[in-house]
């Protein structure tokens, strides 16, 4: 069912495309609604480490093209978004984890995608994080990392984490929300946690809290922005 409906969803993109031809936001490319340089040359996230030393971010969330291609990620599901964007996050795991000592005895890491509570899922079944995680692995020529889909569920349908502003309200909001379906796949493994953007960290706070208690040795966070 869900391939069928993606396959009548990607026909339906094709046509309103070819209705609505599309250009880039960036430099005005013709046929991509954000081309891949204009993505790959948005500013960083200047503010990694201000949250959580173990969350990391790419770019800076307040630039026009990023949001605009969380909003196509998240919104449209916008396939081509998600495929470049996971080669970027791809290559910036890659260096990071050569350089930085946050990676050390990370050895053999899992990527595991936030989940969405089942009401939040699209008629697709891929949530944004899932498409990241998914696209990152099409990438992975090395066999690097391992994909984990499923083991971490979202049992609450939570409050938009977006109506409420601090730190504290959102881990309280999302306390016990999420949990580990099969600790023997997370037991003594490092853990990459991938998701679209980190506002406040609570998200992927709360979410490492569960895999370590289901075992895990080591959670970091991974985010397109911030
Ligand atoms: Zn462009």
């Amino acid at each position: 069912m869900i391939s069928y409906m993606h396959y009548v969803y990607t026909i339906f993109e094709i046509l309103i495309g070819l209705v609505f031809p599309r250009c880039c936001v960036g430099c005005g490319k013709d046929g991509i609604s954000i081309c891949p340089n204009c993505l790959s040359r948005s500013p960083l996230s200047t503010r990694n480490g201000t949250i959580d030393k173990d969350i990391i971010s790419v770019f800076d969330y307040r630039h026009p093209i990023i949001r605009e291609a969380i909003w196509l990620l998240k919104y449209r599901r916008h396939r081509e978004i998600s495929h470049n964007l996971g080669r970027i996050l791809y290559d910036y795991l890659i260096e990071e984890m050569a350089e930085r000592t946050l990676f050390s005895h990370f050895t053999d890491p899992l990527l595991i995608a936030i989940p969405s509570a089942k009401a939040r899922r699209n008629f697709r079944g891929f949530n944004q994080a899932e498409l990241l995680m998914r696209a990152i692995k099409e990438h992975d020529t090395e066999n690097r990392f391992t994909i984990v889909p499923s083991v971490l569920t979202k049992k609450k349908n939570t409050p938009p984490q977006a109506k409420i502003k601090n730190k504290q309200a959102r881990l309280s909001n999302l306390r016990g929300a999420f949990s580990v379906s099969d600790t023997a796949k997370v037991e003594n493994r490092n853990i990459i946690l991938i998701d679209d953007v980190a506002t406040t960290g609570a998200t992927i706070t709360e979410a490492k809290r569960a895999l370590l208690a289901g075992g895990a040795k080591r959670v970091i966070g991974l985010t397109v922005a911030h």
